[in-house]
């Protein structure tokens, strides 16, 4: 069977496959899973997940090679990131095998609306882990339920990678020792109103400061950042506790030390000294790499690269990184997992 999909002009829209993998936990254990075929999940008018947001979630893709096989980008980084997550959140662990399990039999289930190679469209997975069950004082919920879904998602850059603009804010995502580091919806949930008055500006998105000084970078809202040093070509990116530590970031990092042969550093980014950058990016599962043109901060425009061209560097890091995604490129060891 085939279905009847414009690969190329898909975009990041949620889409009703037929199938999705669910699992319940109660009592301590996970006791019933599988794949079902409802995109509803009925959940206790005083589950802990809508009051209190007790939940987190996991984005990840699968992709198909020349060869027409099917593979899963770095799945146990996603695994061992939702569980450290669900601590955050004294949610239970789902075992990363599970996890793993669960995500490869939803690409199967699934695997007619997995993108061809070349089209530059990929399956996107989100594993989701909520608190359930009748609950109304704050406490950890008694239930769980564990959820991955997928559907097909279009290129990011429909016109090529093209660099983006970006500004401050006044706002913060996350708290210094809150809960940054965490892929939960709360963090989502108090950027939406930022987002928005960064895009009625003309930016794509905010890149937050670090919530306690303010003169640091810490990431774009779903996206981190780096940049490529002058002279040096050193790959910086920030690091801080209240930063989502992102996958693509850290194999970006492994990418420029070990395939392009740079200098790597995980230190402070001062947003008044972006002049020690020639290039610079947000990445992120979603979107890859996006390129960043200029920063806005205060009033002043601080440009990058250029307005309109990607950096060499960038160019070269979106290269390795997609090839080995394609399976274009050799991955490094465990970076790939077949379907
Ligand atoms: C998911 C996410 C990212 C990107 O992480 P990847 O693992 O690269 O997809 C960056 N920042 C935030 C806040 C996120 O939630």
């Amino acid at each position: 069977m085939t279905v009847d999909i414009k690969w190329a002009e898909l975009g990041f829209e949620y889409m009703n496959l037929p199938y999705r993998w669910r699992a319940y936990w109660k009592d301590g254990e996970w006791y019933k899973s599988g794949l079902e075929t409802e995109n509803t999940i009925q959940i206790e008018e005083g589950a802990p997940i809508l009051h209190y947001g007790q939940g987190a979630f996991e984005g990840l893709k699968a992709f198909k090679t020349k060869e027409g096989d099917i593979q899963i980008f770095r799945p146990d980084q996603n695994a061992k990131r939702l569980n450290a997550s669900a601590a955050r959140l004294v949610m239970p662990e789902v075992p990363e095998e599970d996890f793993i399990h669960a995500v490869k039999e939803v690409v199967k289930a699934n695997a007619e609306y997995v993108p061809p190679y070349g089209t530059g469209a990929s399956f996107y997975l989100r594993p989701t882990l909520i608190g359930v069950g009748d609950n109304i004082g704050v406490h950890a919920a008694k239930e769980y339920i564990f959820t991955v879904f997928a559907m097909p998602v279009g290129p990011y850059f429909k016109g090529g990678m093209v660099p983006t603009a970006f500004t401050t804010s006044e706002f913060d995502r996350a708290a210094p020792h809150g809960t940054g580091a965490a892929k939960v919806g709360g963090n989502y949930a108090g950027s939406l109103q930022p987002g928005i008055e960064a895009r009625e500006k003309g930016y794509s998105d905010v890149v937050y400061l670090d919530p306690a000084t303010h003169t640091k970078i810490e990431e774009v809202g779903s996206a981190n950042f780096f940049g490529i040093e002058k002279d040096t070509n050193k790959f910086v990116t920030p690091k801080s506790p209240s930063i989502l530590p992102s996958i693509t970031k850290y194999s970006l990092l492994w990418l420029a030390q070990h395939r392009l042969g740079l200098e790597v550093e995980e230190g402070d980014v001062y947003i008044d000294d972006l002049d020690r950058f020639s290039e610079a990016g947000a990445c992120g599962t979603a979107a890859v790499i996006s390129p960043v043109s200029f920063i806005t901060h205060n009033d002043h425009k601080h440009v990058f690269y250029s307005e309109t061209e990607v950096g060499p560097i960038t160019k070269k890091l979106y290269d390795e990184l997609v090839g080995i995604q394609n399976g274009d490129v050799e991955a490094p060891e465990g970076w790939i997992v077949k379907v």
